[in-house]
């Protein structure tokens, strides 16, 4: 692996440089306070090129990789304003139907989504299946010599329902008892989230983030050939290929904000004075930001070494799995720390450091808890035997 980025990688990874000239920091928690989409961070990452970043050029993308994706992502967040879209959107959404879409599917929804027009949500989580995917109930159901099929069933927590204008649903066609195998069964719908039949409830979260969570209803929805992406019972497989692009550019993330709490608790330290210099002279407070800065480097060169091997499409679910773990532990520390040397200003609106805490903190248990990421590594890469 070569850790240089080219001189096009570098660009992207500099490009939340550029961008928080227009949208900084500030825009982004406005955004979130207000619980509205940052539609204009995101038309202009469109119209600059970035969201189509994995897209063909030949439906209007970029034709770039996952490493690409990640080191947009990251350099946003290095500026504290990631863009959330980009993890179900640009990441998950686009990429599936990229690989498993139909000529018409890439038609009618690649060439809007680089341009920013259209975008994507996706709903696995159900209230009964929770992290066990294998339980989801939502039934794709065919009618009988019509050739189309009904969606019912329920979803939760999902991230931008009401605002995106597609949603990509985790569905079963085969119920989990008539399957041969758990794994066998599952469907993938790509719907408008504005047909007939489906219902959104907002859900009051906690973090302030401007992308909205919702209860999504499903209530004999009309499905047709032009909604299923890949083949029918056969999705399971193309939701576990979306999963460890999820997982880095989450690492992403994760880096990105470590590394903006701890620039501005460095700028904060070397400044701030209540004895006799600067707080940032003492080591109780240096250790800890020397530390996070450590864990948040090794970090991100497993996110890239995991995107990395992502492109030359080589397994990479354990280092996409140890990017994520290391990362959002890695964030949530280097947030600890940078909020500590704030003292109580720290925890005001003002200096805004409190707030970066919560969502590195959603990371260690959304969308895979970290547990389940051990287990994997657990599994996966030491040969112990599984638990659940
Ligand atoms: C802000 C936010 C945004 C979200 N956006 C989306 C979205 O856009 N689309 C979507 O589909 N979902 C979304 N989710 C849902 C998220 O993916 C789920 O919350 C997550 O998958 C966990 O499911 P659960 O909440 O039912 O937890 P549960 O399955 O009830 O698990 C609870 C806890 O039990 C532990 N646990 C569970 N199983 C094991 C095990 N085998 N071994 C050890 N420990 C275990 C873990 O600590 C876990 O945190 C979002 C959630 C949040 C909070």
């Amino acid at each position: 692996m070569d850790f240089t980025l080219s001189d096009e990688q570098r660009m992207i990874y500099e490009y939340g440089k550029s961008l928080v000239k227009q949208f900084d920091r500030a825009y982004w928690v406005e955004k979130a306070r207000q619980r509205a989409f940052p539609a204009e961070m995101y038309q202009q990452a469109a119209d600059d090129g970035f969201v189509g970043m994995m897209v063909d050029e030949k439906y209007g993308g970029a034709g770039l990789g996952m490493l690409e994706m990640a080191l947009l992502q990251e350099g946003l967040s290095n500026e504290g304003i990631p863009l959330l879209s980009l993890i179900v959107g640009a990441t998950m959404s686009m990429s599936l139907i990229s690989d498993h879409g139909t000529e018409e599917q890439k038609q009618a929804y690649l060439p809007g989504a680089c341009r920013g027009d259209i975008r994507f949500c996706f709903a696995v989580t159900e209230a009964d299946a929770g992290t066990n995917t294998i339980n989801v109930t939502s039934l794709t159901r065919s009618v009988k010599d019509k050739g189309r099929y009904v969606l019912n069933g329920r979803k939760t927590f999902i991230t931008d329902a009401e605002c995106a204008e597609y949603m990509i649903v985790v569905t079963r066609s085969t119920p989990l008892k008539e399957a041969q195998r758990k794994t066998d069964g599952f469907t993938l719908v790509l719907i408008d989230t504005k047909v007939a039949g489906i219902e959104v409830h907002p859900i009051d979260i906690s973090i302030e983030v401007p992308e909205d969570k919702y209860t999504v209803f499903f209530d004999d929805v009309d499905v047709g050939p032009e909604n299923i992406i890949g083949e029918v019972d056969r999705g399971f497989e193309i939701l576990f290929e979306s999963l460890n692009p999820e997982r880095i550019i989450i690492s992403a993330v994760c880096c990105g904000l470590g590394r903006y709490a701890l620039n501005r608790a460095v700028e904060y330290a070397n400044e701030r004075v209540v004895f006799n210099g600067p707080i940032g002279a003492y080591q109780a407070l240096q250790h800890p930001l020397a530390r996070g800065k450590t864990e948040i480097e090794m970090a991100s060169l497993m996110m890239r070494k995991a995107a990395w091997l992502f492109d030359r499409g080589e397994p990479c679910g354990s280092e996409s799995n140890m990017a994520k773990y290391a990362s959002s532990e890695a964030g949530i520390y280097a947030v600890d720390a940078a909020l500590q040397c704030f003292g109580g200003n720290g925890f005001t609106k003002e200096y805004g450091i409190f707030d970066i805490y919560p969502i590195v903190r959603l990371f260690r248990t959304a969308p895979l808890n970290s547990e389940m990421v051990l287990n994997y590594i657990a599994e996966r890469d030491l040969g112990l035997p599984r638990s659940y």
